[in-house]
């Protein structure tokens, strides 16, 4: 389903358990100030889009918001995996989000591999979607241009 919504902030520090335990680093930004926004949408769910990094670009992102079923969180999250090899951290930096698509609620997984191979197919799907000029033009979204 198409959705149209933006998200922003500095990146945060989570548990720092994506690159380390799942090989996929999400970048975290703070739920504060987007609790009216969160419970318009459903919470506890994977939406893809693009995201702006100010001095670095602009990426296609897959992005978890939820409480992360598996690891039994206690606080929502917003994470977004960005769709490019970095070379360097960037915790701190503006990060902005255009929210284009849903791609499924959120589960709880009976291993760690099968989480990790969903989420890779959560990405599969938000590459090829993102090259549809229904998302594509969203990269263009001026939410996405900052100084
Ligand atoms: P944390 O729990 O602190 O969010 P992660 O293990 O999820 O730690 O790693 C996320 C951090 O890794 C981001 O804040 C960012 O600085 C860095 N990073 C490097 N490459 C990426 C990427 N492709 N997508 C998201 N974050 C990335
Ligand atoms: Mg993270």
């Amino acid at each position: 389903p198409l959705e149209l919504w933006h998200i922003g902030g500095p990146v945060i520090h989570g548990f720092g358990r994506g690159s380390k335990l799942l090989g996929i680093p999400t970048a975290n930004l703070s739920t504060e100030g987007y609790s009216d926004l969160l419970s318009e949408h459903p919470s506890g769910a994977v939406y893809f889009g693009w995201a702006g990094l100010s001095a670095r670009g602009i990426y296609k992102m897959v992005m978890s918001i939820g409480w992360n079923p598996y690891f039994d969180d206690k606080e929502k999250t917003i994470e977004p995996w960005l769709l490019h090899k970095f070379d360097e951290d960037f915790y701190g930096e503006e990060l902005r989000l255009v929210i284009v698509g849903y791609i499924r609620p959120e589960a709880n997984f009976p291993s760690l591999e099968s989480l990790i191979a969903k989420i890779h197919e959560d990405r599969d799907i938000a590459e090829r979607a993102l090259d549809l000029p229904l998302y594509a033009k969203h990269r263009d979204d001026q939410y996405l241009k900052m100084p």
